[in-house]
């Protein structure tokens, strides 16, 4: 499963990428519908990047009553503005969850299973929301404004090195 990965280490909690998200999916800056976050402990100051891992977690499918989360083929091309992004260029086959909001009924029942966080009631239709890859330009990716760090990025699993010969 390609998915994406916020670096504790590297990332400096700028929040560019809950943004881009926001914008690609929502059409506004609103971090609240962002598909993934930062989030910085205030005692110990480390930063914990929650995303979504895709096919590898696939609790929330597990738990949903109605089969609304559906397994989807993707091809994922990682653009940008910075050079030496690790996949920047490459295209990844592989699969996403996406939330099929017909079949939602906002049940609720993958809110509470999540491990990252990042599958929740959306504020405006009620129904489930999480990270789908943006179809395939994941803009937290092309939006992370730490080029020399390169908090951001896609991971790819051995599932999927298999899919792309
Ligand atoms: S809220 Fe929607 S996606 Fe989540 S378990 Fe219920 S029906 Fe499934
Ligand atoms: S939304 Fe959460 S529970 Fe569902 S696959 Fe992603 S990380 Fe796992």
């Amino acid at each position: 499963m390609p998915h994406v990965m916020i670096s504790s280490k590297k990332c400096t909690g700028c929040h560019m990428c809950e943004l881009a998200c926001s914008a690609q999916h929502e059409g506004a800056y609103r971090p609240s519908v962002a598909r993934l976050f930062s989030a910085c402990n205030p005692t110990t100051g480390v930063i914990k990047g929650h995303t979504c891992l895709q096919t590898a977690c696939a609790k929330c499918q597990e738990a949903c009553p109605n089969d609304a989360i559906v397994t989807t083929e993707i091809t994922v091309k990682v653009k940008g503005d910075f050079p030496g992004k690790e996949k920047i260029g490459d295209t990844v086959k592989g699969y996403v969850l996406i939330v099929d909001e017909d079949a939602c009924t906002n049940c609720g029942e993958c809110y509470d299973v999540c491990p990252t966080d990042v599958i929740h009631e959306h504020p405006d239709r009620e129904v489930a929301f999480k990270c789908d890859l943006c179809g395939g330009e994941p803009q937290c990716i092309a939006f992370c404004q730490n080029p020399h760090v390169l908090a951001v990025d896609l991971k790819v699993d051995k599932m999927d090195k298999q899919l792309q010969a």
